[in-house]
């Protein structure tokens, strides 16, 4: 067996990667990761997860000072925003955490490696520095989490100003008097959210017939777009659009609906047509390591790719693209490299938009149980009858279980609430154990909470629940 400088060699500094190298110093392999950015943590914390929550936090706080702190007997009538202090507020989240990743490297012996990372061979991989310096580290493993870009449209190239993707939008130094976004799934939502609370006039225009189409129900999508209407926010659906053209004002975009052709104005495009995996510069092919048809790297059910002693985890390898997803491969393909029984349940992996109110979805829905023949009992709670959400002013929404007929076994939970991400954990857990609806609703759970409302709506399944 040669003599390598490290057992694995992590490209990317990402969810998947940084947790990957955690996890892999800790099972003892000598370990380094390389990151081609200025700072750790990838697209979720730098450009991702962690600034949108931060401007959605402040947004959300904006309009409930503004819409509903009178009703809460609090008099502010001079509320006014100061975007740079939000997104300075914003940047400071970010280095926190982007800080926070460099210690756990630190505290966990980790080598940082900054550069981009290059597989030489199986065993090897270059890094080329900013200045141009190169280094080679020999290593027994390698882990490709290099990621996802956002996906471009042929017709509207990302300029940064009229037309941008989420780097951008989340990095705005004033709000756009309109804002047109295409796509209406996370990212188009989160981002239309916060503009449409800061005063943009905000339009979504969606390829399919509803919002949040990809993993959620649709009563998620009427009950969320119902309430994103609330802040201004307006849905074009099944709405295709195929050109556009750039102005000194803004853009014009066109595209055609059932009833025709349609025509938009806008000061600002956002692009959230999805995100596509990031693979430049890696020398895949020269490697062997193969793509699928979709252009991800392809792996095993081990997440190694077609070179044995190479695997890749995240975003850059089938599944849905989520930090949670990837953080969690991240664990498992470490195990899995040290001869451990490292899994993924990729059935149970829960689906949140941040919005008010957030929606989360694990599992199947009552839509896709039909598609499978699955004969389901479904039990519905509103959050206007749980004690908590009355008296916390977050009554908008609902808890949804979805179970099998014959067995009582939980396959799916719908939650659209203020705390919906909060709240859907429970019934991942759930999940995870192979737990029944009648489990959940036997549960003792604390009063008065919002997870009354859970409970509540896994008594519904037998039709039983006590507080509706
Ligand atoms: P990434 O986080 O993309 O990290 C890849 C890293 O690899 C990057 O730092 C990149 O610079 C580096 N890299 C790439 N190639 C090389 C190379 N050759 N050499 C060196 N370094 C390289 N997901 C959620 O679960 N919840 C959310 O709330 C959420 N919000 C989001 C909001 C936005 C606006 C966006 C854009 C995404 C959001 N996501 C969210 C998705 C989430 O960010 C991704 O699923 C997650 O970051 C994927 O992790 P990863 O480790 O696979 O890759
Ligand atoms: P997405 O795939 O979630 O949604 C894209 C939407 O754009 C879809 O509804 C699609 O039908 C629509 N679309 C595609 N082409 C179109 C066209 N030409 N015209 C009109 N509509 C079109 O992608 P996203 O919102 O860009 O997010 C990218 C990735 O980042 C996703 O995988 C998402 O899971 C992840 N993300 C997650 C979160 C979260 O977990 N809260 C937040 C942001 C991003």
């Amino acid at each position: 067996m040669p003599d390598f400088d490290y057992q694995l060699v992590v490209i990317g500094s990402g969810p998947g990667g940084y947790i990957a190298a955690i996890r892999a110093a800790q099972l003892g392999f000598k370990t380094a990761i390389v990151e081609k950015d200025k700072t750790l943590g990838g697209t979720c914390l730098n450009v991702g997860c962690i600034p949108s929550k931060a401007l959605l936090a402040s947004t959300e706080h904006l309009h409930f000072a503004k819409e509903r702190f009178a009703a809460h007997g609090i008099i502010a009538p001079d509320i006014k925003v100061d975007l740079a202090a939000m997104m300075k507020r914003k940047t400071e989240v970010v280095g926190k955490l982007t800080g926070g990743v460099g210690f756990l490297m630190k505290k966990n012996k980790i080598e940082v490696v900054k550069g981009l990372g290059r597989l030489v061979d199986r065993n090897t991989v270059e890094v080329t520095g900013d200045d141009g310096a190169k280094r080679t580290l020999h290593t027994a493993n390698v882990l490709l989490a290099t990621g996802s870009v956002p996906v471009e449209l042929p017709f509207l190239k990302f300029d940064g100003k009229k037309i941008i993707n989420s780097d951008q939008g989340i990095a705005l130094d004033q709000v756009p008097s309109s804002l047109l976004i295409i796509g209406a799934g996370a990212i188009g939502l989160e981002l239309g959210s916060v503009w449409a609370r800061l005063g943009a006039q905000v339009t979504v225009v969606e390829f399919l017939p509803r919002i949040a189409a990809i993993g959620f129900d649709a009563e998620t999508s009427r009950v969320l777009q119902r309430h994103l209407e609330k802040i201004g926010m307006k849905f074009e659906l099944n709405t295709k659009v195929s050109s556009a053209k750039i102005t000194d004002q803004g853009v014009e975009i066109h595209g055609e609906n059932a009833q025709g052709n349609v025509f938009f104005k806008a000061d600002t495009v956002l692009v959230a047509v999805g995100r596509k995996p990031f693979t430049a510069g890696l020398d895949l092919d020269k490697a062997g390591v193969r793509l699928t048809d979709r252009g991800r790297v392809a792996v095993d059910g081990h997440w190694q790719t077609s070179v044995p002693g190479i695997y890749a985890i995240g975003d850059v390898i089938d599944g849905p693209m989520l930090a949670h997803k990837a953080h969690e491969e991240g664990v498992a393909v470490a195990e899995r490299i040290a001869g451990k029984p490292g899994h993924v349940n990729y059935d149970v992996i829960p689906g949140v938009i941040y919005t008010a109110p957030e929606a989360a979805s694990v599992g199947l829905t009552e839509e896709q149980a039909k598609e499978k023949k699955i004969d389901v009992r479904v039990g519905k709670f509103i959050f206007s009858a749980n004690g908590r959400a009355i008296a916390s002013d977050t009554t908008e929404g609902f808890a949804k279980i979805v179970a099998d007929a014959k067995t009582d076994r939980v396959l799916g939970a719908h939650i659209v609430a203020s705390n919906a991400s909060e709240l859907i954990a429970e019934t991942v857990l759930l999940m995870e154990f192979g737990g029944s609806s009648e489990d959940l609703a036997r549960t003792i759970h604390a009063h008065p909470t919002m997870s009354e409302a859970v409970m509540e709506a896994a008594l519904a399944v037998d039709g039983r629940a006590l507080s509706a």
